[in-house]
């Protein structure tokens, strides 16, 4: 799925640094719905600057201190400012430690009578960070957790180790930068099943499935990675990890994907309900690694990882399994045309999206994907696809990246596609299928 926060809503604007890495330690509190949490922020500068500027959510920060010297900060809505003493000079780097707590009311969801506690996307509502897609950074995350927890985190699980007051901590690492909404992590008593391919570390944890019923429900999850990964023209990277949680959307994070226990039985039931488990991976490369710039070419995740999870469904289960995923992504744009919701797929403002909206990025993003492999032909669309993701892996793009990629490929003019289907208002119904 995709962050539904309300910093989603800010546009990026110029920043005076860049972060490099987080070097965060979290205490949460189940019982009480709490948290308690130290930062340390690594940067880099890029322009002269007085203040520092960073997404805080409702978070109650304590102490901002540069080095040793404690440093004057004020908060204006979500937004932490930090005054420095003297205009950091670009190029320099210098390291922030913030110190805050918490009762956040969403990102952040304990369920006490599971004993778990899991992020909902909204970064800033627990770590104190610069909360935008096209700011990357590494990040170590240690878990303060009640003993006889297990934990899931982004990359990779580097100890457990007893921590105070017979609490343990866990500490994970991601030594790939990547963007801060889609830093997670989920703790509570979960049985856990863990199996090695490809020089993949796969875990996937639950509460209510045993570790024999988690290896069915993600039981194909080293064949799509694979599939992902020859499709991209880069294979995956670091362990993957894969949590049924009490109640949640899908969420893509990075080495990690949250799904909820609901969905987790239900994939039981019927294996070929594993669009979503396939989207989530998918977004492991189209989200998490190649990232829309900005929320406006959103499409670029969604419709992506939408139209991707069929690709998988169709090299799953055939080519009728993936035709009816397109017939209902026309249905639903079908409908959308019908009322007058109907969109182009770059936003100029992704503030606050209706479900419409969600519906153009989504599926009529997907959709216009079927219809650009329609219009190149296999070989060319999926050389198109390989070329982009891997020029772009680790990096922010636009439309104009998607497109440029899939021209010089092609050898063809998409002009008139781009105008009809991405940056326009298509033509009127039934003028295409
Ligand atoms: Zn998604």
């Amino acid at each position: 799925m995709a962050p539904l926060s309300a910093a989603a809503a800010e546009p990026s604007s110029p920043r005076s640094i860049d972060v490099l890495h987080y070097e965060a330690r979290l205490r949460p509190d189940i019982p009480a719905r709490r948290l308690d949490g130290r930062v340390r922020i690594d940067f880099r500068v890029l322009a002269p600057a007085r203040t520092l500027q960073f997404d805080a959510g409702e978070l109650a920060v304590t102490r901002v201190r540069l080095g040793e010297a404690a440093l004057p900060f004020e908060r204006t809505g979500h937004v932490l400012r930090v005054h420095v003493p003297e205009s950091l000079r670009p190029g320099s780097r210098g390291q922030l430690a913030v110190d805050y707590a918490g009762t956040p009311r969403y990102g952040l969801e304990f369920h006490p009578e599971r004993d778990e506690v899991y992020t909902i996307f909204s970064t800033s509502q627990w770590l104190v960070c610069v909360d935008a897609p096209d700011e990357r950074a590494t990040l170590t995350l240690s878990l303060e957790l009640p003993a006889g927890l297990r934990s899931a985190g982004n990359g990779r699980l580097v100890s457990v180790r007893a921590g105070e007051g017979g609490r343990s901590l866990h500490r994970w690492r991601l030594v790939e930068p990547m963007p801060s909404y889609v830093y997670g992590f989920a703790a509570a008593r979960y049985a856990a099943a863990s199996e090695r391919v490809d020089g993949i570390g796969l875990h996937y944890l639950a509460i209510e499935r045993s570790p024999d019923e988690l290896r069915r429900v993600f039981g194909d999850t080293a064949r799509m990675l694979r599939f992902f990964g020859m499709r991209a023209g880069r294979r995956y990277r670091g362990d993957y990890t894969q949590a049924l949680v009490a109640s949640t959307v899908g969420q893509e994070l990075a080495g990690l994907s949250l799904l909820s226990e609901e969905y987790g039985r239900r994939v039981l039931d019927d294996p070929t309900a594993q669009a979503l488990i396939a989207h989530e991976a998918a977004h492991q490369w189209w989200g998490n690694r190649v990232t829309c710039r900005d929320w406006g070419h959103f499409w670029l995740n969604e419709g992506m990882a939408t139209f991707m999870a069929a690709a998988w469904i169709e090299q799953r289960f055939g080519p009728q399994a993936y035709r009816a995923q397109v017939e209902r992504w026309h249905e639903r744009l079908q409908a959308l045309r019908s009322k007058g919701a109907d969109h182009a797929l770059v936003y100029a403002q992704w503030t606050s999206p209706s479900g419409d909206d969600r519906a153009v990025v989504y599926q009529k993003g997907a959709y216009v994907l079927h219809l650009l492999r329609e219009q190149l032909g296999e070989e060319a669309f999926w050389r198109g696809v390989r070329t982009y993701s891997r020029a772009h892996d680790g990096r922010s793009v636009t439309t104009a990246d998607f497109r440029a990629a899939m021209e010089t490929t092609s050898g063809q003019d998409l002009g008139p596609f781009f105008r009809e289907w991405v940056e326009g208002p298509p033509l009127p119904a039934a003028a295409r299928r």
